[in-house]
């Protein structure tokens, strides 16, 4: 029994609404009759008349700031018409019911709607036919049987305290008649461990991109029909809370624990979708689901309610729709807590390491700079690859931090490398929210000049996915970095779909091949001819241009008979540590070069 029953005698226990019919005389053989009646009916038209003969009272001033639930209710009536009816709507048309209240409607509305639809109905009927049949004349009495089972039903909720219209105010979502979050709190009963698990599922909607172009009576009217679709599939003794805008719990108390809660919410997920293609909006927004329970998931509905969420969110970072809390998935989740502590140890002692790739010139073989790529090695040995640490970084927010380290970094490199008389440059990647940071060129100035290195020898690269089009901030940020001397790499070319008018107008000074292209340029004619009009076009746009993954002699070969300014890549060294990196520089200055260009074999 729940609670909150006990407080809001309006939020009824499940009726057997069979029972309920019978007892307004409403057999069998009348819902048949009535069915038939419905089908041959035209719906859109019967509501437009509906709502004709509703009017007078939805004009009602006090009515008016309640039209939303004022048009649900109507919606329910009809559903009774209409005998849509399932195990969830004697609870569905009651909360509509105290929506309206909540709206103070006007005293006695139920039966004047009761008998607008009567007679609506009847009129309908006798329109439709040229004389009354026998069974026409029990039809029109079935519909004004189902006038008072209408008002009957209704009578008990109609005189609302104010005390309980306190309780309504309290614990019932508005908009959609719904119990809200508080409610939810009163529901929730723990299950004890020998009892049957109890589920909550946290359905969220969300909106995409393109939804920028609905109005917020198009978004309502999608929520409205989600929640209605949601409730539809509750059972019995089921409760669905509208806990935000866009998020609703169904509280089912013992469903057991296996593959129901799954079921449940694969039921929940496909109604909900079913919703938003019904309204025309399947295209703008999308639902998941994560599901929880008592007594495994937490004991209060609090805990039960973010162990939901939880799942949720760990379903859509797998790409899925839906999830329930488990063992494993608290498993997961505390090894990201563990992954993310030793994150930010790493950040405060300095433990990710940057090793250095060296880009050669192709027309004589020197090395004027490198590629700073970072390392991390967790406690346990294991390495994270750098795309990996950039997307750890951007999940826990701490982009900023890591590529503060990472330029900090690579100055105190540059000054270890002067000091040891390789007077080289060294280029750091940099991730797209690095952009949006109108502090970095100040951060990098001040970084510099501590260690007294030119800004020449600092590049920056960034990708063109990190940078939004026609961000003027990212772009201002860009032209400070230029306008203070450094190179600007626009890393990966070729991987993203930037037009060549926002490449004429980007502020930078290098662009870099991707590797996906120089890769098979010896075996591929069309690879070649790529490669070969990115080298033109960005010696047209007075971009010095780099090739990246340079594995073999070849790609060395074509890439200078092309005019290709500089290559990088695992032929001509791997990324290595600061040591190493110095140790092979004078090796390759005094070996290598000496014999530039190689001579194919
Ligand atoms: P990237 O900027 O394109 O860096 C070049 C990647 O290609 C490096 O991978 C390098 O090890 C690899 N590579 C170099 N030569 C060859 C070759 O001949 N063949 C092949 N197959 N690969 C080659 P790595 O070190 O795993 O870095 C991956 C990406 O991680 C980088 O791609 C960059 O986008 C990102 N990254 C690395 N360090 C940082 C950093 O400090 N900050 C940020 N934001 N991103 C970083
Ligand atoms: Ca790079
Ligand atoms: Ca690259």
């Amino acid at each position: 029994m729940n609670r909150l029953s006990a407080i809001l005698p309006f939020v009824p226990a499940p009726t057997d609404i069979a029972a309920e019919l019978a007892a307004h005389g409403l057999g069998e053989f009348e819902q048949s009759a009535l069915r038939a009646l419905w089908h041959s009916a035209d719906i859109a038209a019967l509501r437009g008349r509906l709502s004709v003969a509703l009017a007078p009272w939805a004009d009602d001033a006090s009515m008016r700031a309640g039209h939303a639930p004022v048009a649900n209710f109507f919606s329910a009536c009809l559903d009774v018409v209409g005998w849509e009816l399932d195990q969830a709507w004697p609870e569905r048309m009651r909360s509509q019911w105290l929506a309206l209240q909540l709206g103070t409607v006007p005293v006695g509305l139920a039966a004047r709607v009761a008998s607008a639809i009567v007679a609506t109905l009847q009129a309908d009927l006798a329109a439709q036919r040229a004389s009354l049949s026998a069974l026409d004349a029990s039809l029109i009495q079935i519909v004004s049987r189902i006038g008072f089972f209408l008002v009957g039903w209704l009578d008990g909720a109609a005189s609302v305290t104010e005390a309980q219209a306190r309780l309504l105010a309290e614990y019932v979502e508005p908009g959609s008649g719904l119990p809200n979050r508080a409610a939810l709190e009163q529901i929730f009963l723990p299950a004890e461990a020998d009892e049957p698990s109890s589920a909550m599922l946290a359905v969220a909607l969300m909106w995409g991109g393109s939804a920028i172009v609905l109005n917020s009576a198009e978004r309502d009217l999608a929520r409205i029909e989600i929640g209605r679709a949601l409730g539809k599939r509750a059972r019995p003794g089921d409760s669905l809370c509208r806990v935000g805008d866009d998020e609703w719990v169904l509280w089912a108390p013992g469903i057991g624990a296996g593959v129901r809660p799954q079921l449940a919410a694969a039921a929940l997920l496909e109604s909900g979708e079913q919703a938003l293609r019904n309204v025309g909006l399947a295209a703008h927004a999308t639902l998941a689901v994560g599901g929880a329970l008592t007594p495994e998931d937490g004991s209060t509905a609090d805990g039960v309610f973010n162990a939901a969420r939880r799942a949720r969110a760990a379903a859509l970072r797998e790409g899925r729709t839906i999830r329930i809390a488990g063992p494993e998935l608290e498993m997961e989740r505390a090894e990201r807590v563990q992954t993310e502590r030793e994150f930010i140890e790493a950040l405060r002692n300095n433990a990710f390491e940057l090793h250095l790739q060296p880009v050669i010139q192709l027309s004589d073989g020197e090395c004027p700079g490198a590629e700073a790529l970072l390392r991390w090695q967790r406690a346990d040995g294991t390495a994270v690859p750098p795309l990996t640490v950039v997307a750890m970084a951007e999940q826990f927010g701490l982009m900023q931090q890591l590529t503060r380290l990472v330029i900090q970094r690579a100055t105190a490199m540059l000054s270890e490398l002067g000091e040891q008389g390789v007077p080289i440059g060294i280029a750091v990647n940099l991730a797209g929210g690095d952009l949006r940071d109108p502090e970095l060129p100040e951060f990098i100035a001040q970084a510099l000049a501590t260690w007294h290195i030119a800004p020449s020898r600092l590049a920056l690269e960034l990708t063109e996915g990190s940078m939004i089009a026609d961000d003027a901030q990212t772009m201002s940020v860009i032209a400070r970095l230029r306008d203070a001397g450094h190179g600007v790499a626009l890393d990966d070319f070729g991987t993203g779909y930037s037009s060549l008018a926002w490449l004429r107008r980007l502020p930078a000074t290098r662009l870099k091949i991707d590797r996906m292209f120089v890769h098979k340029m010896p075996e591929t004619a069309q690879d070649r001819a790529i490669v070969r009009s990115v080298v033109q076009l960005a010696q047209g746009l007075g971009l010095s241009v780099i090739a990246e993954g340079v594995e073999r002699e070849e790609h060395v070969h074509m890439l200078r008979a092309m005019g290709c300014d500089a290559a990088q890549g695992f032929h001509i060294a791997r990324p290595m540590p600061l040591d190493a990196f110095i140790a092979w520089w004078r090796r390759w200055n005094s070996e290598t070069q000496a014999a530039w260009p190689p001579v194919t074999g």
